[in-house]
């Protein structure tokens, strides 16, 4: 089982987790990309009742494609983002893998709304494509 911690660049938000992660995937929608300030985010699906985060958390409440809630958590003092709840799927949060102490194990097994991909991304390695959310 990969050793799941992490936290913010400031240090003041930590999480870690004791469970295997229910997917890993990379998301190429427009909130996404606004949100990670990049061409698409990596995240870990991780069950919510094994995840324990330590320190604040703001919460931007940001709309899914469902029309339900998509929560975005940061944090307040050096903005980074940590992790996303949807309302969708409230008993999963996706960690942004970037934050993890190791992102080293982390291989995203699927990539969603690739309709709205960055022209020049090309992703190696054996990932499902979706052009918007998975059925
Ligand atoms: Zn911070
Ligand atoms: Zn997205």
């Amino acid at each position: 089982m990969p050793q799941i911690t992490g936290g913010c660049l400031c240090g003041k938000v930590r999480y870690s987790a004791d469970a295997e992660p229910v997917f890993t995937g990379i998301c190429h929608c427009r909130n996404c990309q606004k949100e990670s300030g990049s061409a698409f985010a990596i995240v870990i699906g991780i069950p919510q009742t094994a995840l324990s985060v330590q320190g604040d958390l703001k919460t931007f409440e940001d709309k899914g494609d469902s029309g339900m809630a998509m929560l975005r958590r940061f944090c307040p003092n050096c903005g980074s983002t940590l992790m996303d709840q949807a309302m969708a799927m409230p008993d999963v949060i996706m960690v942004q893998a970037g934050t993890l102490d190791d992102p080293s194990w982390v291989k995203p097994a699927m990539q969603i709304y690739c309709d709205s991909a960055q022209p020049w991304v090309q992703l190696d390695g054996e990932m499902q494509r979706f052009g918007k959310m998975p059925g």
